[in-house]
């Protein structure tokens, strides 16, 4: 079979493998879709905290073609998505139950949707994968990156107020954008491109917000955060963070951060009204550093969360409302590509071409 191989950054390949075969708990899926997200970029460009190089791909839809021993709750035939982790149960974080916290969630990842066939294994298989009966592969594909999403927005709860800033115009922002407005929020999308904030304002948002060139939403060609624009001290140009200002009426209740740009994560703060909740979505790499203004956080008395992953719950709400035709994720999808297309895909999506792209085998 064809499988994609990520052997160090920019070292994308495709390779001949074994289709494999399921020991006891696991089973194997042929993946009929799988989707380009932007931690697989993240992990393109400069290697992830998280996750190890090889087997590339965490989002997809598929057929299930074997189980191994003591599956009982699983059979051949059906159409599944998977998410890529499962917590360990015992580790300490799962003791307490932030099982999205787990110590041991990466030790076994599922990665290579990015393939012909997928084994996934028995941590896995017994609580993550879902079946996705009249939902479209597209669709169940989403289930994991919504999950995230949602995860978020259960961290962010009580809200704060109705008004949203949005920095960054990835699928992620997008699906935080439909959230917001699912919850009656007044929204405002902050970008760098001009075509992605048309398509936020398709997507409902209220106002839309283009920073100046030179751009400080993004990272360079090597995954690092773009140092601060050399006309603003803090990487937002200062009639940016006033026009958001004045569109806030003084300042967002909520402001998310999802651009994954150190830059961006030490402005967002800036953003939000006193009282507000800064949700800094986007991870970094591994051992950066950022600074905040400890007036606006102190004597504002802002609340600056992270969130992380995903539990089964978010998961199982993720593809209840999937289900329900929430969130219009078909707008998302740039282009459906073949699988022995992938090492262009995400050539393209290096340069920025593209938001999310589907991978068909
Ligand atoms: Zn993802
Ligand atoms: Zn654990």
């Amino acid at each position: 079979m064809l499988q994609a191989w990520l052997s160090a950054p920019r070292q994308l390949s495709l390779r001949d493998a074994p289709i494999p075969h399921p020991d006891a708990g696991e089973i194997v899926v042929k993946v009929r879709l799988a989707l380009t997200c932007g931690t697989d970029l993240k992990t393109y460009r400069r290697g992830h905290a998280k996750l190890p190089f090889g087997l590339f791909g965490h989002e997809g839809a598929g057929e299930i073609v074997a189980v191994g021993a003591g599956v009982e709750h699983l059979q051949v035939g059906q159409r599944v998505t998977w998410l890529p982790t499962a917590p360990c149960r015992e580790c300490f974080t799962c003791r307490r139950g932030r099982f999205n916290l787990c110590r041991n969630l990466f030790e076994r990842v599922v990665l290579g949707s990015y393939a012909e066939y997928l084994k996934i294994n028995a941590r896995v298989a017994s609580v993550h994968v879902f079946p996705l009966e009249e939902l479209s592969d597209l669709r169940g594909a989403f289930v994991e990156p919504l999950s995230c999403v949602l995860h978020a927005w259960r961290v962010l709860e009580p809200l704060p107020g109705k008004i949203v800033c949005l920095l960054g115009t990835g699928a992620m922002a997008y699906l935080h954008l439909m959230e917001a407005k699912a919850r009656g929020c007044f929204t405002i999308v902050v970008g760098r491109r001009p075509e992605r904030l048309t398509l936020a304002r398709e997507l409902g948002a209220d106002e839309v917000v283009l920073t100046s060139p030179p751009n400080p939403l993004s990272v360079n060609r090597e995954g690092e955060s773009v140092s601060p624009s050399p006309f603003t001290e803090r990487g937002l140009g200062g009639e940016v963070i006033e026009k958001i200002r004045s569109l806030t009426d003084g300042g967002a209740d909520i402001v998310i951060e999802a651009t994954g740009a150190k830059a961006i994560w030490e402005i967002a703060p800036e953003l939000a009204a006193p009282g507000g909740k800064v949700l800094l979505y986007s991870g970094l790499a591994k051992g950066e550093t950022v600074s905040v203004l400890a007036e606006r956080w102190h004597y504002d008395e802002l609340t600056i969360l992270g969130s992380f992953h995903f539990t089964t719950q978010d998961a199982q709400i993720a593809l209840q409302r999937l289900r329900q035709h929430e969130f219009a994720v078909e707008r998302l999808i740039t282009a459906t590509r073949p699988l022995n297309e992938i090492v262009e895909v995400f050539e393209q999506l290096d340069q920025g071409e593209g938001i999310k792209y589907a991978i068909v085998p």
